[in-house]
């Protein structure tokens, strides 16, 4: 990718020293190479904002199409690769960069959560609760579905968010729950290809506590497939090892810096922020955290030792854990 750069005459941004956990260094300390501070600058601006809003577009439109699902598709793998791109040209921490070796075991934790879970749920879902429960009949259906569909669609992700706060933050304070949550936070690098490194269970917690709320209040299809492509690319985005300035948004989505932050081994920092899309639960429930005055720190993982290998991580939360193992939450 170094000679992408080059082919490209794209700028490489450096920084001034290579920082250690806890010191203090601002985006604004870092020094480019060259004239092209301005361009940097100006991408980490719009990078976040941009690529959300051109990925929910294309999903709208495709939305429109007889394929709304291939296009949805498409535009997740282009978007995945888009954000890729700019890790490389525009890296947050040029230490996540390196190779960790747990790349087979995040896209294998990745397929498992999307082919086999994913799917068996909402599949189970749409054909159980439907046959049992028809929302537009039933008295407690009192989804607005009178309101245009993007308010519908904000509403459901706030509805949502809700029950992923409490899936998360009860997976940081309950130490059998840990356990299976652990394998997403015993990675040493944030990027996009550990977007969907979860155990298949901690998955399945979440959506557990998360979907049957939209299902009770009698949400239409079309909001639950927006709160899905939304999840999935605010989802990318958030793992991203992309240099990003959100500013303001930070107090309304979960962007990079919030999470990277949640990444942190310290537990006053990373028993933070369990908001998926939103940072209105964390707010509410006084789990929001950030330090504008100094980056997250560079080092981040678990203090417990987690298996390299994906199949003993599958394992890993259920073997006893060692005596002198502490949770998250201790
Ligand atoms: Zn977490
Ligand atoms: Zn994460």
């Amino acid at each position: 990718m170094k000679t992408l750069s080059k082919c490209l005459r794209l700028p490489v941004w450096r920084p001034k020293s290579v920082r250690t956990e806890g010191e203090v260094s601002k985006p604004s300390e870092m020094q480019p190479t060259h004239s092209a501070a301005g361009w940097r600058r100006a991408v980490s601006y719009v990078i976040w904002p941009g690529l959300l809003a051109t990925a929910l577009t294309l999903t709208g439109l495709g939305m429109q199409t007889e394929y709304p699902v291939l296009v949805f598709n498409a535009v997740y793998v282009c978007f995945a690769l888009t954000v890729g791109l700019f890790e490389r040209l525009l890296p947050h921490e040029r230490t996540w960069l390196e190779n960790d070796h747990q790349t087979l075991a995040n896209l294998s934790h990745t397929l498992l959560n999307k082919g086999l879970v994913q799917v068996a749920v909402v599949v189970s879902a749409a054909v159980g609760a439907a046959a049992v429960v028809d929302p537009s009949e039933a008295s407690y259906a009192i989804w607005p579905e009178s309101w245009p569909l993007w308010a519908q669609a904000v509403l459901g992700l706030v509805v949502a968010e809700f029950g992923l706060y409490w899936a998360h933050r009860l997976a940081h304070e309950i130490p059998f729950l840990w356990r299976f949550h652990a394998v997403h936070h015993s990675v040493t690098r944030l990027w996009f290809i550990n977007t969907g490194r979860f155990h298949f269970v901690d998955t399945f917690w979440s959506i557990l506590l998360s979907q049957p709320l939209l299902y009770v209040l009698g949400a239409p299809l079309d909001v639950f497939l927006w709160v899905s492509a939304t999840t999935a690319f605010i989802g990318i985005l958030t793992h991203c090892n992309i240099e990003t300035r959100t500013g303001y948004l930070d107090f309304i989505f979960n962007t990079p810096q919030l999470h990277r932050w949640h990444h942190s081994m310290r537990l006053e920092e990373g028993n933070r922020n369990y908001g998926e899309n939103l940072m209105l639960w964390d707010r509410l429930f006084g789990t929001y955290y950030d330090d504008p005055s100094r980056r997250p720190p560079a080092r981040i993982g678990i203090h417990e030792p987690m298996p390299a290998r994906f199949r003993d991580q599958l394992v890993y939360p259920f073997r006893s854990p060692p005596a002198e193992e502490s949770s998250p939450a201790e």
